[in-house]
């Protein structure tokens, strides 16, 4: 499991390290990401109480339009899924189920700790979402299979997680993007992606554009316990954290932002092991609509 992490981190860590937005400095967990940046697309934003600063900014801040009673489609999302689109914002961004269903998502996988995630989902009959990155498909394409075949729903996390990716060109992120994709389908040929959700949240009109045209919805979220922050909470603190901070701020038509790679995970999953049922009682959780 180590030795595999240490794979994964390699290929990705010279990347990873060198970017901002929620990714920079957390070489000990080879995680994409570390302490929070100031920089980037959202940047600047103090909308919350929670500790990262990108998913405060995309979950609720400066965006007056950005609801769950957004208007039902626009033209402009008709090549992506219509379910989907209908629950997206006037910027583009999907940020609730649209209905009372909450949906919970796991970033920057697949790793080592996304079976234990997935035999927990299945104990419990819970689909979830899971945003892929390809560079971790590569390593674990087995995992990949297993997430559609359990029911789940996939999601486009990018190539390696650049924080940065929604400024460069819309040619520059297609590639990314399409290279993404062709990985997916290189473990399920026919695997369905109907989301892509930019590293950190930092989501730009051409990044929101360029998905969309691949057929994707971006999707945001509206609880982050920031179990990537590993440099902030430790072991059961951590553990703790997520649970309360899920647990507070989950309301119907919400979207949990977790992490199922990208570093050390074991908190991530004691602390589903505690939500899972709980969340289960108290709401319908759904994967995304394909
Ligand atoms: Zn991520």
């Amino acid at each position: 499991m180590t030795r595999t992490r240490l794979a994964l981190g390699a290929l990705i860590s010279a990347a990873a390290l060198a970017l901002a937005g929620c990714g920079g400095t957390d070489p000990s967990s080879a995680s994409w990401h570390g302490a929070p940046a100031q920089s980037g697309f959202a940047s600047g934003q103090t909308g919350g109480t929670e500790a990262h600063p990108i998913s405060d900014s995309t979950a609720q801040a400066g965006r007056p339009a950005a609801s769950a009673s957004a208007t039902p489609s626009s033209p402009a999302s008709a090549s992506a899924s219509p379910a989907a689109s209908a629950s997206a914002s006037s910027d583009g961004i999907m940020r609730q189920t649209g209905g009372t269903q909450v949906a919970l998502t796991f970033d920057d996988g697949p790793s080592a700790d996304t079976p234990k995630l997935l035999a927990m989902l299945r104990q419990h009959n819970i689909k979830a979402t899971f945003c892929v990155v390809g560079v971790a498909v590569q390593e674990f394409p087995q995992y990949v299979q297993e997430i559609v075949k359990d029911g789940h729903t996939l999601c486009n996390h990018t190539w390696k997680h650049d924080d940065k990716l929604g400024k460069k060109s819309a040619d520059t992120i297609r590639a990314d993007l399409q290279r993404t994709n062709d990985e997916i389908r290189k473990a399920v040929p026919d695997a369905q992606i109907p989301y892509f959700r930019h590293p950190g949240g930092n989501f730009t009109p051409t990044a929101v554009r360029v998905s969309r045209d691949l057929g994707m919805v971006s999707l945001g979220w509206t609880v982050d316990p920031s179990d990537w922050n590993t440099q902030k909470w430790k072991g059961d603190q951590m553990t703790q954290h997520i649970i309360a901070t899920v647990r507070n701020n989950t309301k119907p038509g919400g979207v949990i932002l977790s992490h199922d790679g990208g570093g050390d995970r074991s908190a991530t999953l004691a602390a589903y092991k505690t939500l899972l049922p709980e969340l289960k009682q108290r709401y319908t959780l759904i994967a995304l609509p394909n």
